[in-house]
């Protein structure tokens, strides 16, 4: 069948919008209309040539859309059924039968080196073969195949065409707090850097009822916006506010929990920095930079530092709670998305690296 999709060339940085053929799914897999689909950090930087995607390549890792068919040993979902396209893992080794799928044994192939592409579902330009399964999605594409593993069946009155957020940046900034840092309520904590997946990370906050939000960004806008969904601080850092010295002056005695989404070592010192005793601290990426974290100080203090990963989801039970919020109003993440036509992701990428959106949602005219 014919799909309109975003391919990502070698040595270009940015994304042309082509017709290509995808072959039929095969018997495990879902053929997926998507509605909408969001734009991760993660999809720009395999765009400008980071993680060692193959390429060509279509990305997108955040689709949402509308069960089109399923082959025939699928039995999770139906034609017809709202679903929303989440990280892949292989759901058979160790991490993914003890209940942690984001630590999969086979989280590099499956989603980041287009693992399965002997397999059906695979895109194609003529003759020339494109990359795809990134994810297990490629969504940057009006039709998306994925499997029983990364696709999640969500409630039919929630708003399907940003739902697609969930399945990466928010799940993750979300689900650091809510799963992997387990903030209590009454509890304090700071979150360095709060781009899409910080700021889920303040709304997370909210609903576990910390008692002292801080949030720490270069950037005044973001700040802003943490404050409207629930930062109760904003710290600002500049050559008279050192970060950590805010926090532990808003906070004597430092935060129970940090959580930094910057990636730059001197963040994650800081972030360090603001702990309380037997404080927590979790990342989301490798930090850029030397970063000596004050060993005999983590002891002492008896301090816990945690690498995260998709902020420790079960996607499917994850994603319909973050839903089940929202649609009670106590998880406004609609508040962070701008949406575009998909014709016009260029644009969002440039928008979204000025800091004049937030998190871009692409979306298809029928
Ligand atoms: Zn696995
Ligand atoms: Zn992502």
């Amino acid at each position: 069948m014919k799909v309109r999709a975003a391919v990502a060339y070698e040595g270009r940085n940015q994304f042309t919008i082509e017709q290509l053929d995808l072959s039929e799914p095969g018997p495990d897999d879902i053929l997926v209309r998507i509605v909408g689909v969001g734009l991760c950090h993660t999809d720009v930087k395999a765009l400008d040539g980071g993680m060692r995607v193959p390429k060509p390549i279509v990305l997108g890792h955040e689709g949402a859309g509308i069960v089109e068919r399923v082959g025939e040993r699928v039995t999770k979902v139906k034609t017809g059924d709202h679903v929303v396209l989440t990280y892949d893992s292989c759901g058979a080794c160790r991490a993914c039968a003890g209940g942690d799928p984001a630590y999969c044994e086979q989280t590099v192939a499956l989603n980041f080196r287009d693992g399965r592409e002997n397999e059906p579902g695979f895109l194609r330009k003529g003759d020339d073969r494109i990359h795809g399964h990134f994810f297990g999605q490629s969504s940057f594409a009006s039709y998306a195949i994925s499997r029983p593993q990364n696709t999640i069946p969500v409630r039919k009155d929630a708003p399907l065409e940003i739902l697609g957020v969930l399945g990466c940046g928010v799940q993750t900034g979300a689900g650091a707090v809510m799963n992997s840092l387990a903030a209590k309520a009454g509890e304090t904590v700071a979150i360095f850097g709060v781009g899409p997946v910080g700021l889920s990370a303040v709304m997370a906050s909210v609903v576990c009822g910390c008692a002292e939000i801080v949030a720490i960004d270069v950037l005044e806008s973001r700040l802003a916006m943490a404050k409207e969904i629930g930062a109760t601080r904003c710290v600002l850092p500049g050559p008279n506010a050192i970060p950590s010295e805010e926090v532990r002056r808003i906070v004597p005695g430092g935060v129970n929990v940090a959580f930094d989404t910057t990636g730059r070592a001197d963040s994650y010192q800081q972030a360090l920095a603001s702990l309380a005793t037997k404080g927590r601290f979790g990342f989301v990426t490798v930090p850029a930079g030397t970063f000596e974290p004050k060993l005999g100080a983590m002891m002492l203090g008896g301090l816990t530092m945690r690498g995260i990963v998709q902020g420790d989801s079960v996607p499917d039970t994850f994603i319909p709670r973050l839903i089940d919020l929202h649609m009670n109003g106590r998880f406004p993440f609609d508040r962070l998305v701008t949406k575009y036509p998909f014709e016009q992701i260029n644009r969002a990428i440039e928008d979204q690296a000025s800091g004049k959106v937030v998190k871009p949602v692409f979306t298809f005219a029928q």
